[in-house]
């Protein structure tokens, strides 16, 4: 760090302790950022926000893809050209007293690193790929530690690793990214963001691409550490579940503009605006099985197609027209509530939810969603193993991966089979398995009474249209050259099908999509959307086994919940079986019948839903229920210390493999 840029940090740092009317560690004022288009006009895809963030502060920012959170946290890190847009003349973003619209760049760039820390949602591209931890580690220190030298560095290194709980810190320094698991990378990251002793940390979508146990541990860690250091947070993030345990304020966003804030409790115990309220109806569940999940209709619109008055008007059930739909609704001091809760909604002091009522009633009458299996097998596994040769250092050496290991399990007709587990415990591989997209190394799998392990290509091609498979990112496994027409008829013409208007109309009215989308290509729709295609075209030939890796992962909470909803409808209406491979143990609670918990490659227990949940046997499972986030900042505090010995007792994910390797 150069000279004038440390004394930038320490006047910024000086600056926010001194004057006491103003104890705010970062202050966004009417925030409007602004994107020219080719076309020659331009968009603004987030106006109005204003918000602080105190010393020490959890502060969470929450809603949907575009709602403008991630765009708002490139405000506070001075990041927004480098992006491409434009921060209007009338906007105020100030962190640690250093104005990061019209400070010079080199001021700028001293804060970030320093007095601000950030973490972003895929460790991997953060990370060098071909510079050691210790050099990384050590490069984020001396830039803004410029007064060590270099025994100072490396002892600082050894210890920042250590804070953030990582195991033996001094051999880690040696390491490169690809040889730490995701949990191990992401604490690297905080280690890095720690590095310039910062007052703020920025972390956006930080968990989103580890597992739910991992996750768990993250947030854990950074909770910690905000109060060992009195660090302030601003935790980016569409997943309304982690906010919950961590967060001290929340603030929800739509469509650009700040719809609710206020203290997590209260908006937790009682959210005043329909689109907060629909956010935390469409999470499931972990504690009992609800006959449907609550979807958010639409989806948030494109900021140049903003409709009028207030922008959520489309897809909210309280919407009045000529009111609603021409008027926009300013945030609002909500009347007896404490530390600025504000709404903005236009009907804020005639309409209430009734939330704690109809979920009572709701559990009350429970029985799980419609269609329960008839118990014969439609597929039945046997000692199934599949290993993968890899190659392990130089001179040619080699080493068996076992993938799956000696997995027995049946699936029975019209019944949901959910497989959970971390990354790396078998699941995708099992999955593929069974549909014998890859073959087993041992083991039986019948499927309606035969052996597929054992089918010659020609037999298994006749086989194929009875079982099909759904991937996560529906992106890549639709032709971006084909309309929705073309991807249905293509299928139903191969196996010579009829391939009708009624067909296709019919298949899409399967999956909730309306018959003008079959004169559309996959660009033009959402990704629950295009996730919607993609099982459309699973399902044109009427298989009896679909097998679902991981749909809905990729998407956010609300259109989860209707993706759910539409194969839980397909398993009811059709008498499929499916195959339900996630991490999400609520989601699971919510569609499966049974379910299946994979470690390490083994397949550790399978029991019943609502039995695996209640009375969890292994560790792992019980694990894993600790880690999932439950929507409630009361019971998530108590959660906590019991999480942290359960994780304790499954071996902490975050810090080790789940590699099952032996020596060819
Ligand atoms: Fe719904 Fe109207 Fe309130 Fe907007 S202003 S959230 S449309 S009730």
């Amino acid at each position: 760090m150069t000279d004038a840029a440390h004394a930038v940090r320490t006047r910024a740092v000086a600056d926010t302790t001194a004057p006491p009317e103003n104890p705010a560690l970062a202050r966004v004022e009417n925030l409007r950022i602004t994107f020219d288009r080719d076309a020659g006009d331009s968009v603004s895809p987030v106006e109005d926000v204003s918000f602080e963030v105190r010393p020490g502060e959890r502060l969470a920012v929450v809603g949907e893809s575009g709602s403008g959170k991630s765009l708002t946290s490139l405000a506070l890190m001075g990041l927004v050209d480098r992006v491409g847009g434009r921060i209007a003349d009338h906007s105020q973003v100030e962190v640690l007293g250093v104005d990061m619209v019209r400070a010079p760049e080199p001021a700028r760039r001293a804060l970030r690193g320093g007095g601000i820390g950030m973490i972003f949602q895929d460790p991997l591209t953060s990370l060098d790929p071909v510079r050691s931890v210790g050099f990384q580690l050590g490069e984020a220190i001396e830039l803004h530690r410029p007064a060590l030298d270099k025994h100072e560095t490396g002892k600082l290194a050894v210890d920042l690793l250590d804070q953030v709980r990582l195991p033996r810190p001094q051999a880690l320094l040696a390491s490169y990214p690809h040889e730490l698991s995701g949990g191990m990378r992401q604490r690297v990251m905080i280690a890095i963001a720690l590095a310039g002793d910062p007052d703020l940390l920025i972390a956006d979508e930080p968990t989103t691409a580890l597992d739910v146990t991992v996750q768990a541990q993250i947030l854990d860690l950074v909770h910690d550490l905000c109060d060992e250091r009195s660090l302030a947070v601003v935790l980016v993030t569409h997943d309304l579940g982690v906010v919950a345990g961590f967060a001290d304020r929340v603030v929800t966003m739509y469509a650009g503009r700040i719809v609710e804030q206020g203290a997590t409790e209260e908006v937790y115990a009682a959210p005043r605006h329909p689109y907060t309220d629909a956010l935390m109806r469409s999470i499931p569940p972990l504690t009992h099985r609800e006959p449907r999940l609550v979807a958010i209709p639409g989806s948030p619109p494109e900021p140049a197609h903003r409709p009028t008055g207030c922008a959520f008007h489309d897809r909210c059930g309280f919407a009045e027209e000529h009111v609603c739909t021409t008027e926009r609704p300013p945030l609002t001091l909500v009347e007896g509530s404490s530390d600025a809760r504000r709404v903005a909604c236009l009907r804020l002091t005639e309409i209430t939810f009734p939330l704690g009522a109809a979920r009572a009633t709701e559990r009350a009458e429970s029985t799980g969603p419609a269609g329960a299996a008839d118990g014969s097998p439609l597929v039945s596994v046997r000692g199934l193993t599949k290993k993968f040769a890899i190659r392990s250092g130089g001179f040619g050496k080699r080493e068996q991966l076992t993938a799956v290991d000696d997995v027995s399990l049946d699936i029975g007709r019209a019944e949901i089979l959910g497989i959970v587990g971390e990354s790396g415990s078998g699941k995708s591989t099992l999955a593929r398995c069974l549909l014998r997209l890859i073959d087993p190394t041992s083991g039986r799998i019948e499927f309606d009474g035969r052996d597929l392990a054992s089918m010659s290509a020609r037999e298994l091609r006749k086989q194929r249209p009875r079982m099909q498979m759904i991937f996560q990112d529906p992106s890549s496994s639709l032709n971006p050259r084909m309309t929705v027409r073309q991807t249905l008829l293509e299928p139903l013409k191969i196996h010579g099908r009829p391939a009708d208007e009624q067909t296709l109309v019919g298949l899409l009215d399967s999956v909730k999509l309306p018959a003008s989308a079959l004169a559309r290509y996959p660009h033009e729709f959402s990704g629950g959307q295009r996730q919607r295609i993609a099982i459309a075209r699973a399902i044109a030939l009427r298989p009896e086994l679909l097998v679902c890796d991981e749909p809905v992962s990729a998407l956010d909470v609300s259109v989860r919940s209707s993706l759910l909803n539409v194969l839980s409808d397909l398993r009811a209406e059709q008498g499929i079986s499916l195959v339900f491979i996630a991490h999400d143990l609520a989601m699971v609670r919510f569609l499966c019948d049974r379910v299946g918990v994979m470690f390490r490659s083994r397949l550790v227990e399978l029991n019943g839903n609502p039995e695996i949940y209640d009375a969890p046997v292994h560790p792992h499972t019980r694990a894993l229920l600790a880690a999932q986030p439950i929507p409630d900042p009361d019971v998530e505090r108590r959660r906590r210390t019991m999480r942290r010995d359960l994780l304790n007792e499954a071996g902490d994910p975050s810090t080790e493999g789940t590699r099952n390797v032996e020596s060819a």
